[in-house]
């Protein structure tokens, strides 16, 4: 009795084991033995728990009936059946080089958005049901494996065209008939040829993925091309050396003026950012910022140019020079304590509040709306100016714009290289100009560049304009230089 106890503990450690080892759910694990068990036992119910031996029989045929499946789940994806993401890797390795044929990766848009409107169970079902319409495709691939939640991998020995992978799209676009609507999905897809060499399976993974990341336009399929994975390095070496750049003062601040057109002052500076990579050389902030956000590391890199604006504005009072400064944030700055981190910078320094203003881009403004109104309310009422950023260029609408906590718009140089070649344009800009004026918005152009644009801005009441035709952006040495000129020592109220 006591062995057979025994064996039975070994063999479920066993098992145990064996399905943590291979990536087998445990929950599911669990689940389908007590199934078992229950069918073993529906004959014998009530169960007897004081009789060991009675209760043996059924578990050791369950874990048996367990076993015996097992070999057919290990590296399989339980829902579709498809081969995972590991089973792939081993499948493909003895296969290289691979030299002919195409890897093909397929990814369903906003997948979660169906298991939020329908259920796990019904997302379940259509993923079933498009493993099936893939199983079906008639080109035949040599190879279907699952990837993760919605993404698909094919591997097919000979070229694909675009009309097969087109036929294909539109095949896995039909409505799928779960439940009681019939469910549309969007598919996007990304081609590696195989007729060069790729050094190994990874390799191969990464490039078909670069691929689908370039599907962003119709017909949403994009094929890898030699290169992209360089342009994908300088990426990651661009976030791989930004806490070293943050490090050894690699990156400065830039500070560009913008000027009142009524009277011609100086009346604020913008910080930019600049980068000069050792290997790389000077890096645009248009360039490294996103990429930045992208990897989470935004927050350090705002928190940087918080201190050194901050430290900036508190050594020019210092020098007599009273002229606000504007830094640029993004909207995972508006993620964290943003008031307490400047009120806290502010007090640090003993910079007055009005001595600093925020640039946001509307993208920054509606993510997560209610949030950023109330921070920047809370921002405001301390003192400090908020203008939108880089206006015209995203969805743009005063309409929405006139209940935002907000001082300032900049209308964005692609409005204003508009105006000269488009009658239009023109006629939009007035329009947004008096409507910004009605709702107490302040309005600046930027990279205004020549006389006549100045001019056009003038005629049209724009109150600041910032751009070469003022000033560059410069090093804050060179900016003092320029402080008599700039008219930075007299008269300086900070409003715009
Ligand atoms: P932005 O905030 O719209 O900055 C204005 C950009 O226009 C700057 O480019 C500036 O150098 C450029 N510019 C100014 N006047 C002229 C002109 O007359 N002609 C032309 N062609 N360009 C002009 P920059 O410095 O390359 O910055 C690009 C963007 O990077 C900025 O756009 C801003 O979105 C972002 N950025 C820069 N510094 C920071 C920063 O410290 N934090 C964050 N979050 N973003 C930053
Ligand atoms: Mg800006
Ligand atoms: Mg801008």
């Amino acid at each position: 009795m006591i062995y057979l106890l025994i064996g039975v503990l070994v063999l479920l450690s066993l098992v145990m084991a064996v399905s943590i080892w291979r990536h087998y759910r445990l929950k599911r694990f669990i689940h389908r033995l007590a199934n078992h068990v229950r069918e073993q036992t529906e004959h014998t119910l009530p169960l007897d728990f004081t009789d060991v031996p009675a209760l043996m029989l059924p578990l050791y045929t369950a874990f048996k009936a367990l076993l015996r499946q097992l070999p057919a789940n290990i590296g399989r994806d339980p829902l579709t059946g498809l081969p995972n993401r590991a089973n792939l890797k081993k499948t493909l390795a003895p296969l290289m080089p691979l030299t002919h044929g195409a890897l093909v990766l397929l990814n369903i848009e906003q997948f979660r958005f169906v298991n939020d409107l329908f259920g796990f169970h019904t997302g379940d079902k259509v993923l079933q049901a498009f493993a099936l319409r893939l199983r079906q495709f008639s080109s035949q691939p040599r190879f279907i494996a699952r990837m993760g939640g919605d993404e698909f991998l094919l591997f097919f020995d000979t070229v694909v065209e675009q009309t097969q992978l087109l036929t294909l799209q539109q095949l896995l676009q039909q409505p799928y008939l779960v439940g009681n609507a019939p469910i549309g999905l969007k598919v996007k897809i990304g081609v590696l040829q195989l007729a060069t060499d790729h050094a190994d399976v990874s390799q191969m993974l990464r490039r078909v993925d670069l691929a689908l990341k370039k599907a962003t336009q119709p017909p949403f399929i994009a094929q890898y091309q030699h290169g992209d994975d360089q342009a994908n390095q300088r990426e990651m070496s661009i976030i791989n050396s930004l806490p070293k750049a943050l490090q050894q003062q690699q990156l400065y601040l830039v500070y560009q003026p913008k000027q009142a057109l009524v009277s011609g002052q100086c009346v604020q500076a913008e910080a930019l950012m600049r980068w000069e990579h050792p290997e790389l050389g000077r890096i645009s902030p248009a360039e490294f910022i996103p990429l930045a956000e992208c990897a989470g590391m935004l927050g350090v890199v705002s928190d940087w140019v918080l201190d050194a604006a901050v430290a900036q504005l508190a050594r020019w009072q210092q020098q007599g020079i009273r002229l606000p400064l504007a830094i640029n944030l993004s909207s995972s700055d508006f993620e964290q304590d943003v008031v307490g981190k400047i009120s806290a910078k502010l007090a640090e320094y003993q910079v007055d509040a009005s001595l600093l203003a925020l640039e946001l881009t509307e993208r920054t403004l509606v993510a997560n709306l209610p949030d950023t109104q109330q921070k920047l309310r809370e921002l405001r009422a301390l003192g400090i100016k908020v203008a939108i950023d880089d206006f015209g260029t995203g969805h743009s609408s005063l309409a929405y714009l006139k209940d935002l906590p907000v001082d300032e718009i900049k209308i964005d140089k692609a409005f204003l290289d508009d105006l000269l070649i488009n009658p239009n344009a023109l006629k939009i800009m007035r329009c947004s100009i008096q409507l910004a004026h009605q709702l107490g918005f302040s309005v600046t152009v930027e990279g205004v560049e020549t006389a006549a644009q100045r001019q056009l801005l003038v005629k049209l009441g724009v109150d600041v304009i910032q751009g070469l035709i003022f000033a560059k952006p410069m090093r804050a040495a060179e900016l003092v230089c320029h402080a008599e000129k700039l008219h930075l020592f007299s008269n300086m109220d900070g409003d715009i």
